[in-house]
């Protein structure tokens, strides 16, 4: 067993970090406020092919793996919470293509993603259900050459700037009602889809978005693997997504703790340095604690999906660690900032707001505790 990173991956640790200081951290606060999807700085990002690492070669990316795709998504998080973040997921739906697509499908959506086109979107949550994903009611009917679809998604990652989204919708009526979901790949462009941007607490220059889909017409060879295996299909998919997530989280939380180390060495209260103070202290050893121990779990995480052994317990537990400890850390790190925290002056609320949708998107923090929980009864692999 080692803990130490392979040199391949330190290099390109280092690469990104320099990049993401550089071109992400002094735009922060910019796109916040402009709430605008990062186009151009995603652009850049995918031309040093840092957007889908794992993808293979043959379909553009670096084929480096889940593991290196988790320091990546760490490196551009820790500069900036939401820039960051939104770059990393505009690979979002591209995984389900290459686990379940057909070699035209890969070749045809995947490479623009990488290469820095158009990001990708998955589109499952529904205004009336998020968590009980198998209460769909979007739905998709055959017509021929072709499937129908209509229903309305919401919040939507990258739902307006995407190419093409992922869209998941009920092909049968079915008991138990997650025997009838397929998987669809639909061009944005499609007549009848519409996006609409929604407001939110943080993140804002991600693209969240609402979709209404209105008798889109889809060719049939856009289905993505096997009618009524959409439902199964999305548990594989959130293996891997679920690590990603951790990943980005794990970076807000490194960037916020390492502000909130930098402000608390210089900051002075009662003649002395914020960090002299043992509550203080006590604060920023229990944040690198956890940070240490969430690094453990998504690399780890990582390193199963690498190995063609992904476990859907470890992967839970890597995002719901994660996840809670950016919450949890960004609170903390505002505390040490005081009244300056609470300021757009520093970097500090933003990622607050950032980090907190962490426990909430991609699985909220009460399924991952259930996916670990049925893994504990015998339900699911470990
Ligand atoms: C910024 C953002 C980006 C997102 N991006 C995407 C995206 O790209 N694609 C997409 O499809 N979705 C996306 N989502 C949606 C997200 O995945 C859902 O919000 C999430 O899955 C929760 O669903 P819900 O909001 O409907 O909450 P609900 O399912 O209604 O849950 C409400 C509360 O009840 C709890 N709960 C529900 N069921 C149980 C249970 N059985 N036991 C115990 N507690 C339970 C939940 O944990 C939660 O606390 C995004 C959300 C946000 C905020």
């Amino acid at each position: 067993m080692d803990f130490e990173l392979d040199e391949d991956y330190r290099i390109l640790q280092q690469a990104v970090r320099e990049f993401a200081e550089k071109e992400i951290m002094p735009y922060g606060q910019e796109y916040d406020e402009k709430k605008e999807y990062p186009l151009d700085i995603f652009r850049k990002a995918a031309k040093l092919g840092y957007v889908g690492a794992s993808v293979p070669e043959e379909y553009g990316g670096a084929g480096m793996g889940c593991l290196a795709e988790a320091i990546i998504s760490e490196e551009l998080t820790r500069a900036d919470s939401s820039i960051g973040s939104a770059i990393d997921l505009a690979v979002l739906g591209v995984p389900m293509i290459l686990r379940f697509g057909t070699e035209e499908q890969k070749e045809r959506y995947v490479p623009p993603v990488v290469k820095g086109e158009r990001p990708s979107a998955i589109a499952i949550t529904e205004p009336d259900c998020g968590t009980d994903v198998a209460a769909m009611r979007t739905r998709a009917v055959r017509d021929g050459g072709w499937w129908v679809i209509n229903g309305s998604k919401t919040f939507i990652t990258n739902g307006s700037v995407a190419g093409h989204t992922i869209v998941v919708a009920k092909t049968a009526e079915t008991d138990p009602p997650h025997r009838g979901i397929s998987a669809f790949i639909v061009e944005t462009s499609s007549e009848g889809y519409e996006a609409r941007r929604i407001e939110k607490m943080g993140l804002n220059c991600h693209d969240t978005a609402e979709l209404t889909l209105k008798n889109v017409r889809v060719p049939a060879e856009n289905l993505l693997g096997k009618e009524n295996r959409g439902f199964y299909q999305l548990m594989e998919f959130f293996n891997e997504s679920r690590v990603k997530i951790a990943a980005l989280h794990l970076g807000m939380a490194v960037g916020a703790y390492e502000r909130a180390l930098e402000y608390a060495k210089q900051r002075k209260a009662f003649g002395k340095p914020l960090i002299e103070h043992q509550a203080i202290q006590f604060k920023l050893a229990d944040m690198w604690k956890d940070i240490e121990a969430a690094r453990l779990l998504v690399y780890r995480a990582a390193w199963m999906i690498d190995k063609e052994k992904p476990s859907p317990p470890l992967s839970s537990a890597a995002k719901l660690f994660a996840s809670e400890a950016a919450v949890r850390i960004t609170y903390e790190a505002l505390q040490i900032f005081g009244g300056y925290g609470y300021s757009k002056e520093y970097d500090i609320e933003r990622y607050y707001r950032d980090a907190r949708v962490g426990t909430i998107y991609e699985g909220t923090s009460e399924a991952q505790r259930i996916v670990i929980a049925r893994s504990l009864m015998g339900k699911v692999r470990k």
